[in-house]
C-alpha cells in the first residue's frame, strides 16, 4: 500500500456528514447548497444527455465550454485567453488543482501552503514527493504575515497555491496582499496554482481579485474555477482551468492520466451557465450574503464568538464564549461531535485544515448554502441544547 494514502485519513467532511446522518442532524457541515442551481444550467445539460453527447468528449474540454471560460475570464477580469491553447477543463477543481501541482511540480521542489488550507492540498504535494513550506494565517483577522511568507520562498520554491475566497476562514486577499505575492512569485521565478473555486461568493461589495490580473503574473498563474460553487452544483464536479500556454500542455498532460475527459453533457450546462447575464452572478453573491447575514446573527446571538466572513460558504466561529460556562474544555473535534450528537446540528472542526496539531482548537465552520428554513431550525436546535 501506498504509506502517505495510508497516513491520510477519510476527509472531514465525508466524516461528519456520516455522524450528522447517524445522528439526524442538521448538516452545516460539508460545503452544499440544499437548493438546486439554475433551471437553464440543468435543462441544458438534460438536454444534451438526451442529444447523444455521451461518449469521450475532446481531452481539454467541449470548445463551447472552453469558449465559454474564455469570455467569463475577459467579461469579469479582463483575462485574455486562448480558448484553444489556455483553457483545460477537469472534473472538479479538486482534479485541477491535482493536475496543476502535477504540472509543475518536481520531487525536492518546495510548495509554498497558506494554512489553514484545504484538505487535498498538502497530501497531493507530498505525493508528488515536493516539500510544503506553510505559512500560517491567524485569526480572527487572518492577515498575511508578510515576513514569515517571505521566508517561506527561497532557491528551492517551484510554487504557491493560493485560494482566494479563502475556505474555511472566508477572506478574501486585498490587493495589497496580492501585491506582495506577486512580487515574491516574480522575484523567485516560480508559479502560483490559484484556487478560485469561491470568485463569485464575495459579500459587501468584497470584489475577488484573480492573481493572474497582477502585473506579471499572466504567465505564471494557473487559475482554477468550479461549477459546483459557481451554479450551486457541487455533484456535477465540472472545473476550469486558465493558464499561459506555455503551461497548458504540461497540465493537460497531468488531466490525460488522471480523468482524462470530463462528462460532455455537464460541460454543455456549465458552457451555458458562464453565459448568463450579470444579474445571475450578483443575484449569487446576494442570496448568499443574506444567508451569511442570517446565520452570522443567529450564532452571535447565541453567544458565539462570529469571525468576520469576507466571502465563500462559511463562518468561523470561536465556540468558548458559549462553552467554557458550561464546563467544556474539549477541543474543536469534541466540540463538533457534541454539537452534532446532542444539538443535532453538525459544524466543521478548523484544526483539520492544519497540518500540524498544534493548530487553533477553538474554531468551528459552519456552512451558510441552505434553506432558511434549515438555517433557522438549526439555530433553534442550538438555543435550546445551551
Ligand atoms: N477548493 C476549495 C477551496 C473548496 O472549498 C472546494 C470544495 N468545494 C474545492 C476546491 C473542490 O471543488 P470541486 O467540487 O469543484 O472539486
Ligand atoms: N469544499 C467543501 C467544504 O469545504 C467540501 C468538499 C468535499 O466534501 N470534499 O465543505
Amino acid at each position: 500500500q501506498n504509506d502517505l494514502l495510508s497516513a491520510t485519513g477519510t476527509t472531514i467532511f465525508t466524516v461528519m456528514s456520516a455522524l450528522a446522518v447517524q445522528h439526524g442532524a442538521i448538516n452545516l457541515g460539508q460545503g452544499f447548497p440544499d437548493y438546486d442551481g439554475p433551471e437553464d444550467v440543468i435543462e441544458a445539460a438534460a438536454a444534451a444527455l438526451k442529444d447523444g453527447r455521451n461518449q469521450y468528449p475532446p481531452l481539454t474540454g467541449v470548445p463551447e465550454l472552453r469558449v465559454a471560460v474564455s469570455d467569463h475570464n475577459r467579461r469579469f477580469y479582463g483575462i485574455e485567453a486562448d480558448p484553444n491553447a489556455e483553457v483545460i477543463v477537469t472534473s472538479g477543481a479538486t482534479e485541477a488543482i491535482t493536475a496543476c501541482l502535477m504540472a509543475v511540480l518536481n520531487p525536492g521542489d518546495e510548495c509554498v501552503l497558506i494554512e489553514p488550507l484545504y484538505d487535498t492540498y498538502l497530501p497531493v504535494v507530498r505525493m508528488l514527493g515536493a516539500i510544503p513550506r506553510l505559512v500560517r494565517l491567524s485569526p480572527p483577522k487572518w492577515e498575511l504575515p508578510r515576513a514569515e511568507l517571505a521566508a517561506a520562498f527561497g532557491p528551492k520554491t517551484k510554487a504557491i497555491l493560493l485560494n482566494s475566497p479563502m475556505n474555511p476562514t472566508g477572506k478574501v486577499f486585498t490587493a495589497a496582499e496580492l501585491a506582495f505575492l506577486a512580487d515574491l512569485i516574480a522575484r523567485h521565478d516560480c508559479y502560483a496554482i490559484c484556487d478560485e473555486v469561491y470568485e463569485h461568493l464575495t459579500f459587501d461589495g468584497w470584489k475577488h481579485i484573480p492573481l493572474m490580473t497582477l502585473p506579471g503574473m499572466r504567465e505564471r498563474c494557473m487559475r482554477i474555477g468550479s461549477a459546483g460553487k459557481t451554479f450551486s452544483l457541487t455533484g456535477w464536479k465540472v472545473g476550469y482551468i486558465t493558464c499561459d500556454r506555455t503551461l497548458a500542455p504540461n497540465v493537460a498532460k497531468a488531466h490525460q492520466n488522471l480523468t482524462f475527459t470530463t462528462p460532455p453533457n455537464l460541460q454543455r450546462g456549465v458552457a451555458i451557465g458562464l453565459a448568463k447575464e450579470d444579474a445571475y452572478f450578483a443575484g449569487l453573491s446576494a442570496s448568499l450574503q443574506s444567508r451569511r447575514d442570517r446565520l452570522a446573527t443567529g450564532l452571535a446571538e447565541l453567544g458565539f464568538g462570529v469571525l468576520p466572513t469576507q466571502g465563500s460558504y462559511f463562518i468561523t466561529t470561536d465556540f468558548r464564549p458559549i462553552m467554557s460556562p458550561l464546563g467544556f474544555n474539549g477541543d474543536d473535534v469534541a466540540f463538533c461531535r457534541l454539537l452534532t450528537e446532542e444539538a443535532k446540528v453538525t459544524a466543521i472542526p478548523v484544526t483539520a485544515f492544519y497540518a500540524s496539531a498544534e493548530a487553533p482548537g477553538h474554531y468551528a465552520r459552519f456552512a451558510f448554502c441552505k434553506g432558511e428554513a434549515v438555517i433557522d431550525a438549526a439555530l433553534e436546535r442550538m438555543r435550546n441544547w445551551l
